[in-house]
């Protein structure tokens, strides 16, 4: 890959970087705001279980976006390595269609069915 294209792949994987750490940071102060307020909780049983839902909904959003996270400095390390865009399985360059979409793929489309069809991703 040209360095120019390196620099701009990179360019991408910092914004991404930084707006998965921010959504984090406010989502993280959600889920620790309200650990107290138990007494809060209204009477409606129904009500608390839509609470209860919104809560494990956001925990889940943390989960996939802090693997996301792993996976976007992986990349950064794959960019000043000089191997970026390089699939991990077969050692062939990444499509670029499928870098653009998802600039922290670690493996192209091939390896990456195959991975799912064996149950390792
Ligand atoms: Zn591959």
């Amino acid at each position: 890959m040209k360095s120019k294209e390196l620099e701009s792949y990179k360019r991408i994987l910092i914004e991404l970087k930084r707006s998965i750490e921010n959504a984090l940071d406010g989502l993280n102060e959600d889920v620790i705001t309200p650990s107290d307020s138990t007494s809060h909780y209204p009477d409606d049983p129904s009500l608390m279980a839509g609470d209860e839902f919104e809560k494990a909904k956001s925990y889940n959003i943390i989960n996939v976006d802090q693997s996301i996270l792993e996976l976007v400095d992986n990349a950064i390390d794959r960019v000043e390595n000089g191997n970026y865009g390089v699939c991990s399985g077969c050692g062939k360059e990444i499509e670029k269609g499928r870098l653009n979409s998802k600039p922290y793929a670690e493996y192209c489309v091939s390896c990456r069915e195959k991975l799912e069809k064996e149950g390792k991703v």
